[in-house]
């Protein structure tokens, strides 16, 4: 498996449909996203062959704290010897306390923690990726991010309440987790490219997950590389992505 470069030192690679992504900045390189448990033999292998020999990367980012990203975090966390970086809106969802708190406060989450309960035990435990607890740090996400001097890190909550995008203002280069994607249905027909909302059981607060696709509209990327789908890019992809916010933000449901 062999990643994919979207944009200048930005390389893409897709675990069982979930997005991760290698980002060179200087003379060293960040990793965005984990996918699912168990990605982290396949993540060290293409860093690897981006970066040679024992490539360990400056920082691990985290868009947001859902298993599909977060997953492999801790194994990855463990064999590099690094902290995890994520808004600390999104630490309850991966320590035990804050969990329990979410739950309370949306319905999303009380759906999500639903279809989680059907899966067994063992699964449900490495998806809710306990091992974090002691490796994740909340950065704070306004304005610059520290291995990534070139990025901006851009607070949209909505599909998770501390998620965030990464954003490369010289060549509008998005990195935009699950904010939007460039595929529908999550992913069920991995061929079609449509930017598309993420899908709203899986999301915090459906009001929320609108109005941040409204700024990332406003941020007119030319690669627009989503956390499911294939990256997209072109001079018409920002006026397709302020139509998709604009009927996106008619649809009914808050
Ligand atoms: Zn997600
Ligand atoms: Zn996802």
């Amino acid at each position: 498996v062999t990643p994919r470069e979207i944009a200048a030192g930005v390389f893409y690679l897709a675990l069982r449909g979930a997005n991760v992504y290698f980002v060179s900045s200087g003379s060293s390189w960040t990793l965005i996203d984990t996918a699912w448990p168990k990605s982290g033999p396949a993540i060290r292998a293409a860093a690897e062959g981006l970066f040679g020999a024992d490539a360990r990367p400056a920082a691990i980012m985290l868009t947001h704290a859902h298993p599909d990203h977060v997953g492999s975090a801790a194994e990855l966390a463990r064999a590099w010897g690094l902290p995890i970086h994520l808004h600390g809106d999104d630490l309850p969802l991966i320590t035990r306390a804050g969990r329990a708190r979410q739950d309370l406060m949306d319905p999303a989450g009380r759906y999500a923690q639903a279809l989680m309960r059907l899966l067994p035990r063992r699964t449900r435990e490495r998806m809710t990726s306990s091992g974090l607890e002691g490796a994740a740090r909340a950065f704070s996400a306004e304005g610059s991010v520290p291995s990534l001097s070139d990025w901006e890190c851009v607070p949209t909550p909505g599909h998770s309440a501390g998620h965030v995008v990464f954003f490369r203002r010289s060549d509008r280069v998005l990195i935009a987790g699950d904010a939007v994607l460039t595929v529908p249905l999550w992913g069920l027909l991995p061929s079609v490219q449509r930017i598309s909302p993420p899908p709203r059981i899986a999301s915090w607060n459906w009001r929320m997950t609108k109005g941040s696709v409204a700024i990332l509209a406003r941020l007119e990327p030319l690669v627009l590389a989503t956390g499911h789908g294939i990256p997209m890019a072109g001079a018409d992809l920002a006026r397709g992505l302020y139509a998709f916010a604009d009927s996106f933000s008619q649809t009914i449901g808050s």
